[in-house]
């Protein structure tokens, strides 16, 4: 766990409009290192956005996001894609697998990508399906496998490179009640004990009460925050 007490994320005053609507309008938000967050609000109040625009991906059109020090608007887009390659990890619910690839293929990428031995990567990536759960065949070409055993292994590859936070989008989605616990035991506490921060967007209670604090936001705006005791650890 790091010992670094400053905030990981600091947005403040985050605007966002697209051409025939407003997704965000004045979101201030900070997170700290170790803690779980989960967005909730209704559909189309801009929590994906919110998600993406934390992560640099979508740029905003005022206000700034603040990454362990580095302002995301001044860097160059090389620049922010090394940071997320190398710092972030993704769950979205496309997925974004390679079908073609078996598991644990998918799940060694990151590390390939970032010039880990193959030997290495794919032991790693073989724990890191183990420790979400995932039981099939690893050797699995991905087309083949369920869209729950998708997302686990999706899981798993955003997870791989122990990046200093985690970005999901409805990370359970496609998982059962049971997995889907399953899978959040395992997130909010490797995020915790890495000292990664977690952050999610979801419209499931259940899922929400794994993290640290749940943030609502309607109409591109924080609506209501609230602490989750304990949550289900
Ligand atoms: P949520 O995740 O809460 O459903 P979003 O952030 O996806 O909300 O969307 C917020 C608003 O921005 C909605 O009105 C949505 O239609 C609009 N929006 C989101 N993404 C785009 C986009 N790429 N182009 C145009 N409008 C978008």
């Amino acid at each position: 766990m790091s010992m670094d007490s400053s905030p990981l994320i600091v947005a403040r005053r985050l605007s966002k409009s697209y051409r025939t609507a407003s997704a965000l309008a004045g979101v201030d938000l900070t997170i700290s290192r170790g803690e779980a967050v989960a967005i909730m609000g209704p559909s189309g109040a801009g929590k994906s956005t919110l998600l993406l625009v934390l992560a640099g991906i979508v740029p905003v059109d005022h206000g700034s996001v603040v990454f362990d020090g580095l302002a995301l608007h001044e860097m160059h887009d090389s620049e922010l894609s090394s940071l997320r390659r190398e710092r972030f990890g993704f769950v979205f619910l496309q997925g974004n697998l390679i079908p073609e690839l078996t598991a644990v293929e998918n799940v060694a990428m990151p590390l390939l990508v970032d010039k880990h031995s193959r030997r290495d990567a794919f032991e790693k990536a073989a724990r890191q399906l183990d420790i979400i759960g995932f039981r099939p065949d690893k050797n699995v070409r991905c087309h083949y496998l369920s869209g729950g055993e998708m997302q686990l292994v999706a899981i798993a590859r955003a997870m791989v490179n122990e990046p200093a936070v985690i970005f999901a989008d409805e990370p359970t989605g496609a998982l059962d009640q049971a997995t889907g616990q399953e899978v959040m035991q395992v997130l909010s506490a490797t995020t915790r004990k890495r000292g990664a921060a977690l952050v999610l967007v979801t419209h499931d209670p259940n899922v929400a009460n794994w993290c640290d604090r749940i943030i609502e936001i309607r109409d591109g705006m924080m609506h209501a925050e609230h602490h989750v005791r304990g949550g289900q650890q």
